[in-house]
């Protein structure tokens, strides 16, 4: 009654599919999340008073990102500069480097998971509040003027606004922004994170 196809009835003649297997090696986000949290804890023992990660509030993490942009290696010009708006100056200006809006965002991503897995409460995580999200923002609409770059494109297209929304409301909203944006620019986000590592090792003494 039931017409088997030939094939499905031959046990052995069909390759066994491979099975897509997840390496237990951590990901780059993974070390890359172990070292930020590393700096950021570094960060609190060297402030003055030192400053218990339990007291720690988002105008702290707002202060944590502002001390980063000595660090920092993406040129903002100021409105002075006659290179303010041009994504690529034929000459160097005087204006001081920062970190780039795209490392900063990532950065309180991972941080923001981080404090999380290291037992830190949701509803108390410094990482995730409107402030810093704030902060953040115009960080992004600053730098985007300053450098030429139009991250505003996306809010041309109504459809992704809301999704934006939703991901910073959803608690993994950093991550989930800054992996997307990682898909696109995977080397560039990469190489700022890097550069943004070995600056952060650079402020903690061995
Ligand atoms: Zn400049």
């Amino acid at each position: 009654m039931e017409p088997k196809p030939v094939v499905s009835t031959v046990d052995g003649d069909v390759p066994p599919q491979p099975v897509p297997v997840q390496s237990p090696v951590p990901s780059r986000y993974e070390s890359q999340k172990r070292r930020d949290w590393n700096t950021f804890l570094q960060y609190l023992t060297n402030h003055k008073p030192p400053l218990p990660l339990s007291r720690c509030s988002g105008a702290h993490v707002i202060e944590f990102l502002k001390y980063l942009d000595q660090f920092g290696k993406t040129k903002v010009h100021t409105r002075d500069c006659s290179f303010f708006g041009h994504p690529n100056p034929p000459y160097s200006c005087v204006c001081s480097l920062r970190q780039a809006w795209g490392s900063l965002d990532a950065l309180i991503g991972r941080l923001r998971a981080a404090y999380e897995e290291n037992g830190g409460k949701q509803e108390s995580n410094p990482f995730g509040v409107r402030a810093v999200r704030i902060y953040l923002k115009e960080i992004r609409e600053s730098q985007a003027k300053a450098r030429g770059i139009p991250y505003e494109k996306k809010r041309k297209r109504k459809c992704l606004t809301p999704s934006a929304r939703e991901g910073s409301k959803a608690g993994a909203g950093g991550a989930s922004t800054s992996s997307s944006a990682a898909t696109a620019s995977t080397s560039a986000t990469a190489s700022a994170s890097a550069r943004e590592t070995g600056d952060g090792s650079a402020i903690a003494p061995p």
